[in-house]
């Protein structure tokens, strides 16, 4: 066993504090401060910015490709070999904290300045990235930045989304300076390895801090359009309405009665998005929108929720004269994690004397694209309050993100030094 690096902690939380000040609000819900930071905005910016710099002051050499993915490299011994790559995101949801994906990102500088201050050198490239909307809040595709680079998703597709505004995703990268000239489908890594809080209960629970990651569920994100006929809230009897707003609520409950039913597996439904059509007090409904998120381990399962939602829709203009038609937002199958980039961090975090556990992740990461191009894994840091996250509530403790850098660090460097991946645990 070789000597064991440590991160240093204070300097990895004052980062994180420093990053949640760029796009900070006041949460009137929670009255805590919250980070709203969507992808290609001002504050993106100006925190990629931010991060940027952190990464040359830790002499890192950046590049960005053209779909505004940024990469930092330091240079391995044999520079000619595949890097070790590990990173995350900086955006975050409109109501987001101070931890989601910014962990994976600054824990990653950290690494590289703790084997700076070392003066460690590695047979591999090291390289930390931070991919383009990962969240999809704003341009309604998540993982955008990494599936592109994975090649699930093609540049052009990516190029022409476009926001509630109509700004295309091309325009953003222009309009920021993002707009990188790097080829987005980069060299394939020896391995990637991302550090992100659970965003779950499952650590605490468990009074562990880190977690190695098994994997990701597969996530279905459908949009619902209904059709229905305004019409006079006084005079409208009843039986003569097409009101698509309670055609929504119908859909709403049956999602919740497929995931109680136990028919899905252990099928999670969310309705996060509605808009109802005109939008008036006195004016039946004659349109509403919504999304609709499926989460499954089992995509089996989830097939079969999927048909049976599809169904339930085909049934509503008999129900309520209310048309529905469903479009596909995004699509991803569950993930398995590569056996042997797992049993390393498990190895590591062994040596480093940190209990874990093994884990699936709830939530869609940049990992679950990467996944297809390289040996991936993650690993997961305990969050406070039933690891709740997506809102300013969403806190991990100074200790808890110091012994996730830290298992990061010795699992990168291991890896950096491997000439073969089966050798590195
Ligand atoms: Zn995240």
């Amino acid at each position: 066993m070789s000597e064991l690096i440590r991160v240093d902690r204070d300097r990895l939380w004052g980062d994180l504090m420093r990053l949640a000040q760029i796009g900070a609000y006041d949460d009137v819900p929670t009255g805590l401060r919250g980070v709203r930071r969507l992808a290609l905005t001002d504050e993106d910016a100006q925190a990629r910015r931010q991060v940027i710099e952190w990464m040359r002051e830790a002499g890192l050499v950046v590049r960005i490709d053209r779909i505004g993915n940024v990469y930092g490299r330091r240079a391995g011994t044999d520079d000619s070999l595949p890097c070790v790559l590990m990173g995350s995101h900086i955006d975050t949801v409109t109501s987001g904290g101070a931890f989601d994906g910014t962990l994976g990102v600054l824990g990653g500088i950290e690494v590289v300045r703790a084997l700076n201050d070392r003066g460690l050198s590695t047979l591999r490239p090291i390289e930390v990235g931070f991919f383009t909307e990962e969240e999809g809040v704003r341009f309604g595709v998540d993982m955008l930045g990494s599936a592109v680079t994975a090649g699930r998703l093609a540049l052009e597709y990516a190029h022409k989304l476009t926001d509630d505004e109509g700004a295309s995703v091309a325009d953003e990268l222009i309009r920021t300076g993002f707009d990188g000239q790097e080829a987005e489908r980069r060299p394939v890594p020896f391995a990637y390895i991302e550090c992100h809080i659970e965003q779950g209960p499952i650590l605490a629970a468990a009074g562990v801090d880190v977690g190695v990651v098994t994997g990701v569920q597969g996530i279905s994100w459908q949009r619902l359009v209904l059709r229905g006929a305004a019409a006079h809230a006084g005079t409208t009897p009843i039986e003569h309405r097409q009101d698509a707003g309670v055609a929504a609520a119908a859909v709403i409950l049956e999602l919740r009665r497929m995931c109680e039913s136990g028919r899905f597996g252990q099928l999670r439904g969310t309705v996060g998005k509605l808009s109802i059509e005109p939008g008036s007090t006195n004016v039946v409904p004659s349109g509403a929108t919504m999304t609709i998120d499926m989460r499954n381990p089992d995509d089996v399962a989830m097939m079969a929720a999927e048909a049976a939602l599809a169904a339930f829709v085909a049934e509503l203009p008999g129900k309520y004269g209310v048309t529905g038609s469903l479009e596909r937002m995004a699509k991803t199958f569950t993930v398995r994690f590569d056996a042997d980039v797992r049993a390393l961090i498990a190895a590591t975090a062994d040596d480093l004397g940190l209990p874990y556990v093994h884990a699936m992740s709830g939530a869609g990461h940049d990992a679950q694209e990467i996944a297809a191009i390289c040996p991936t894994a993650m690993i997961f840091v305990a969050g406070e309050n039933g690891g709740i996250s997506h809102t300013p509530r969403e806190y991990s403790n100074p200790t808890a993100c110091g012994n996730g850098a830290d298992l990061l660090a010795n699992s990168i460097f291991r890896l950096a030094q491997a000439s073969r991946l089966a050798q590195a645990s």
